[in-house]
């Protein structure tokens, strides 16, 4: 009787030490940076550093991209003199360029002209308001992509009309998020999945603890990520997909917007028209490879619409559209 409680206890205590053992380490960071809240998660040895150099990246990201930090490159250029080049850092170019690629892809649907609309809107700041059509139409004069003039031999920017700015605001979180997935990468991390304020990044796989292990009859499974469903309480996980070693970002009505009159007016803006975007969804979900180009592109899907359906397939893996 006692040699059966000993086994019994020699075995429980074995299920103990095993399960410590074999439970995936993981480290989860959350800072509240490029104007949102971002949770990097990371799983295995060295996680907690990783994550550490990963939000450094991400800080050093805004320093350079924020149009409101006064030290950024991009607020260096939007108060440079017009029509005169600019120098500027070589990342910093590249994006701009990238972007500027995204605009003329999408017709200008994507256009990161637009400071002087989301500065007369003020949306999200005391200042919000409706703006009358002739705020509206001098607004939209200091606008258009095809008035930034880029020289790729000495890294300068120049923009061709007084009253002009650029914002990176629709693609800079998907390149944060790229760079911090790869710092983490560099740094040996294999399975992670990044939240940077409803732009998320996954690589590998998460791994399961020793009970799920046994019952699923594996050692992980892919990230599933709940896209926001507009009218769910925040955070509320919505519809699931599956990623492995890709990036889901959505862009919708729900995120910074007011109200007036039973109106709704929110941050993403139709270049052409200089209101609110309203092609008739209330959010667009682009799931892709690369995290700049989700940001992007799910800005531009979201102001063109269902009609964009089955257009840029080369950039992207998938769209979802939410009515
Ligand atoms: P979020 O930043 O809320 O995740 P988006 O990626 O769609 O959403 O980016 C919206 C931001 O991009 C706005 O806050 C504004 O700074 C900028 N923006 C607004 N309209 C456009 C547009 N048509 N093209 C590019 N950038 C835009
Ligand atoms: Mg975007």
């Amino acid at each position: 009787m006692k040699a059966v409680k000993y086994i019994a206890f020699a075995l429980l205590a074995a299920l103990i030490v095993s399960h410590i053992a074999f439970e995936p380490k993981k480290c989860e960071k959350t800072q509240f940076c490029l104007d949102t809240v971002v949770t990097l998660t990371a799983y295995g040895k060295g996680a907690d550093k990783a994550i550490d150099k990963a939000f450094n990246r991400i800080n050093e990201i805004e320093q350079k991209f924020s149009a409101y930090l006064k030290n950024s490159e991009i607020y260096k250029i939007n108060h440079s003199p017009y029509n005169t080049f600019v120098k500027v850092d070589k990342e910093v170019f590249d994006l701009i360029e990238r972007a500027i690629m995204f605009s003329d892809i999408t017709d200008g649907a994507f256009d990161i002209t637009l400071k002087p609309i989301s500065d007369l809107w003020g949306i999200g700041t005391k200042n919000e308001k409706v703006p009358t059509d002739e705020e509206i139409k001098s607004a939209l004069d200091k606008t258009g992509w095809r008035d930034v003039v880029l020289d790729k031999n000495t890294y300068a920017v120049k923009l061709k009309k007084e009253g002009m700015a650029l914002d990176l605001g629709g693609i800079a979180k998907g390149y944060a998020s790229d760079e911090a997935a790869r710092v983490l990468g560099e740094c040996g991390i294999k399975n992670a999945c990044l939240d940077l304020g409803g732009n998320i990044v996954v690589r590998g796989e998460m791994p399961l603890g020793l009970f799920e292990s046994i019952k699923c009859g594996k050692r992980s499974r892919p990230f599933t990520i709940g896209i926001q469903e507009p009218d769910a309480p925040r955070g509320e996980s919505g519809q699931p997909v599956t990623v492995e070693n890709g990036c889901v970002v959505t862009s919708g009505d729900y995120e910074r917007f007011f109200e007036k009159d039973g109106e709704r007016y929110h941050h993403i803006f139709d270049p052409k028209t200089g209101m609110p975007a309203k092609s008739g969804v209330r959010s667009a979900t682009v799931i892709a490879k690369d995290g700049a180009v989700a940001d992007a592109l799910s800005t531009a899907f979201f102001v063109i619409g269902n009609d964009a359906s089955g257009k840029y397939k080369e950039y992207y893996e998938t769209v979802i559209f939410a009515k």
